[in-house]
């Protein structure tokens, strides 16, 4: 169900001149709950902020979101949910903020099988008109890319270098020698909220532990372990990338960091 603004509606109208609708000229993130409660609202609410500021659009304050996320609880009495908030120009005839609310379950397999994921044939820019930090589907058009693989649970995409960046709509580990490993901010990635949650936790477990510049796809291919994160799903082993390269499904190091993830969170969560 959508959040058109004002009110809970099944269907949002959306005007033919919304900009969003458009020309995608819009912003989004998307969050979750751990136990009913938001997971990292603030930080994913500042994200959501900077690309608003970045793209001149304007945001409702935090306090309005809590209100909304709380309506949700609500409305839905989901145990627990994924929330997406989309923001394009303020249109005469609509307001043009919008959530949509959307039960998630656990999936074990997931986490106990992994998934295989491919590498995309098609690059990304190093330097983007829009900075990757801004989520908008601007960017996030390299999601259609992974669409058309519709098989692989993510893409992996290189950038114009021929280095590993992230997934379509996650970000990538992989353990080596031991180290566990992700490239750097510098290869042209978004800065995942569930990716800086993993490098504080292999700190905390004392994982030697490295944000690695021009990460070449061998290195990748050749790792022991593979993982992706995103904040609807935390952690996700990877067992294959396609064609035939596989990794421990949990290898030791993504086993240390999904027997503390939930704890790990749970803390952050009462704090
Ligand atoms: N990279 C991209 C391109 C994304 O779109 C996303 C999330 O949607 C991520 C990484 C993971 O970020 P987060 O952990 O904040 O969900």
């Amino acid at each position: 169900m959508f959040y058109n603004g004002k009110e809970w509606v099944e269907f949002p109208l959306v005007s033919g001149d919304d900009e969003g609708f458009v020309n995608g000229y819009s912003i989004y993130d998307v969050l979750r709950t751990y136990s009913g409660i938001p997971y990292n609202l603030k930080r994913h609410y500042d994200r959501l902020k900077r690309s608003a500021d970045f793209m001149a659009l304007e945001i409702p304050p935090l306090e309005k979101i809590k209100i909304i996320l709380n309506q949700a609880k609500k409305i839905h009495n989901y145990e627990e949910f994924r929330f997406k908030i989309y923001v394009t120009p303020f249109t005469s005839k609509y307001k043009t903020f919008y959530c949509f609310v959307e039960e998630l379950k656990e999936d074990v397999d997931l986490i106990e099988e992994g998934v295989v994921v491919n590498i995309a044939r098609e690059r990304k820019s190093s330097s983007p008109i829009i900075p990757y930090y801004v989520k908008t589907p601007l960017n996030g058009s390299i999601k259609y890319i992974h669409k058309k693989y519709d098989y692989y649970y993510d893409s992996i995409i290189l950038n114009e270098f021929g280095n590993v960046t992230e997934g379509t709509y996650s970000n990538i580990f992989y353990v080596s020698g031991g180290v566990l490993l992700t490239p750097h901010i510098s290869s042209g990635i978004l800065p995942g909220i569930t990716r800086e949650d993993v490098l504080e936790l292999a700190n905390d477990l004392s994982l030697e532990v490295e944000e690695k510049a021009n990460v070449q796809v061998w290195e990748l291919l050749s790792a022991e372990e593979v993982f992706l994160t995103h904040t609807s799903r935390g952690v996700v082993p990877v067992r294959r990338i396609f064609p035939d390269f596989t990794f421990t499904v949990p290898g030791v190091v993504t086993e240390a960091i999904l027997d503390n993830w939930k704890d790990f969170i749970t803390e952050k969560i009462e704090d």
